[in-house]
C-alpha cells in the first residue's frame, strides 16, 4: 500500500502541472495514467499540432508543451504510474483506498481527478472471441517487437500506426496488411514504403477486408476476414494487432459516487471539490459555471485544489502562501542556491 499526501489521476497538462504545485508546497504525490506515456490529449491526439494560446508560450506543439512540463517537474521526485487504471476509490476512515488494475494500492487523504474526457481506450475488433486472445496473441499497441521476429503477423488498419508496423515488421516477419477500405489514411511516405514492399512481397495486402472470426485452442492458429463481397479467406497467423484508433470512456470515473453531469464533474471554483470531501476534479473533466476546457484553465484549476490538499494532508500546520521569486522553503525545494 502506498501512502501519499495526494494521488492525481491522468497525467495529461493538468495532472502534470498539479503534480508540480503539490510538490512545491511541500506535499507528496503520485501519478496513475491510463496511457503508456506522458501528455494526455497534447501527446495521444496532437503531438505535432502547434498551440498558440499557453501563457507567455507563443507557439509550441503538444509534444514540446508535454516535454516542457516534464522537465519543470525535474527538481521534484515525482512518482508515475503508466499503464494502469484507477478502478477502485473507497473511504477508509480519514483516508481514501485507490486500487488500478494492475492491483497497485494507495492510500491518502486527497485524489484529484485529472482525468480530461476519461481514459483512452482502443478500439477494438468486434468478434467477441477476440478478447480471449487479448494480450496473448492479439495486440492494440506494442511494447516488444522482438516476439514478432520470425512470426506470421497480421495487422488491421489504414492509418500510420498500422503502416508503420507493417513497414517496421515486415524486416523480420511475415506481415499481412489488412484494410477495409483501399485507400490509406496514413502518411503518403509511408503507403508508398509499404507498396514498395508489397510489390517485393514482403508485405501481403488485403483490402476491403474485415476481420470476421478468429480461430485456435489455446493459441491463436488461424483467421477468417470477409471482403465487402463477401468473400471469406482463411489466413495463418500467430499474431493480430489492430490499430483503430482511440476511444475516450469515462470508465470507472462513473461509479465513485460524484456529482457527474454529462460526462463532466460538478466542483466549486475554491478548491475544485466535488461533492466528496478530498476528491477535487480539475481540467477538461470538471465543470462549473464559466468553465473554459483550455489547458491554461486546468494549471489554475489544480494550482487551488493543490493548495486546498494541504488542509487534509498536514492537518496541524497552516499553509502559508509564498512566491518562487521570494521565498527561501520554495526555492529550497525547486534545487535552487537562496
Ligand atoms: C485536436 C485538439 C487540439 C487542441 N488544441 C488546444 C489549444 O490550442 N489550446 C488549449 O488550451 N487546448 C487545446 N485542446 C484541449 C486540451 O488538449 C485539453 O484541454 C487538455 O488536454 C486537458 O488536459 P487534462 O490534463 O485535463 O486532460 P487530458 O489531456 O485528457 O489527460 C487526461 C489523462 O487522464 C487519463 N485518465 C483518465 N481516466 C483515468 C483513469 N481512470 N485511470 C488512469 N488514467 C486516467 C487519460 O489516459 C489521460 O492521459 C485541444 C484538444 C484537441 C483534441
Amino acid at each position: 500500500m502506498i501512502k501519499t499526501d495526494a494521488l492525481i489521476i491522468g497525467a495529461g497538462p493538468t495532472g502534470l502541472f498539479t503534480a508540480h504545485q503539490l510538490k512545491l508546497i511541500g506535499l507528496n504525490c503520485e501519478v496513475v495514467d491510463n496511457l503508456d506515456k506522458i501528455g494526455g490529449q497534447c501527446i495521444e491526439l496532437y503531438p505535432d499540432k502547434p498551440i498558440y494560446d499557453i501563457p507567455a508560450v507563443p507557439e509550441c506543439t503538444g509534444e514540446e508543451l508535454t516535454n516542457n512540463l516534464i522537465d519543470q517537474l525535474k527538481p521534484f521526485d515525482v512518482k508515475f504510474h503508466l499503464n494502469e487504471r484507477v478502478e477502485e476509490v473507497k473511504k477508509s476512515n480519514e483516508n481514501w483506498q485507490v486500487k488500478t488494475n494492475k492491483g497497485t494500492e494507495f492510500s491518502t487523504p486527497n485524489i484529484i481527478i485529472a482525468g480530461g474526457v476519461g481514459s483512452f481506450e482502443p478500439r477494438k475488433f468486434s468478434p467477441k472471441e477476440c478478447e480471449k486472445f487479448e494480450n496473448k496473441s492479439i495486440f492494440y499497441s506494442i511494447k516488444d517487437k522482438t516476439v514478432f521476429k520470425g512470426k506470421t503477423v497480421s495487422i488491421f488498419g489504414g492509418g500510420d500506426s498500422a503502416l508503420d508496423w507493417a513497414v517496421e515488421l515486415s524486416k523480420d516477419s511475415k506481415v499481412n496488411l489488412v484494410h477495409r477500405r483501399d485507400e490509406f489514411r496514413g502518411a503518403k511516405a509511408t503507403v508508398d514504403k509499404m507498396r514498395v514492399l508489397e510489390k517485393n512481397g514482403k508485405i501481403n495486402l488485403f483490402t476491403k477486408y474485415q476481420l470476421k472470426s478468429v480461430n485456435g485452442k489455446g493459441n491463436l492458429e488461424s483467421i477468417e476476414v470477409e471482403h465487402d463481397n463477401k468473400e471469406v479467406k482463411n489466413i495463418k497467423t500467430d499474431y493480430v494487432l489492430g490499430f483503430f484508433g482511440l476511444i475516450m470512456q469515462l470508465g470507472p470515473i462513473a461509479n465513485w459516487g460524484l456529482n457527474i453531469d454529462k460526462k463532466t464533474i460538478n466542483v466549486d471554483t475554491e478548491r475544485f471539490e466535488t461533492n466528496q470531501k478530498g476528491i477535487y476534479a480539475v481540467g477538461d473533466i470538471c465543470t462549473y459555471p464559466g468553465k473554459l476546457k483550455l489547458i491554461l484553465s486546468g494549471f489554475h484549476e489544480g494550482a487551488l485544489a493543490a493548495r486546498a490538499c494541504f488542509k487534509l494532508a498536514r492537518p496541524n500546520e497552516k499553509y502559508r502562501f509564498e512566491f518562487t521569486t521570494t521565498s527561501t522553503n520554495l526555492l529550497r525545494r525547486l534545487g535552487k542556491k537562496e
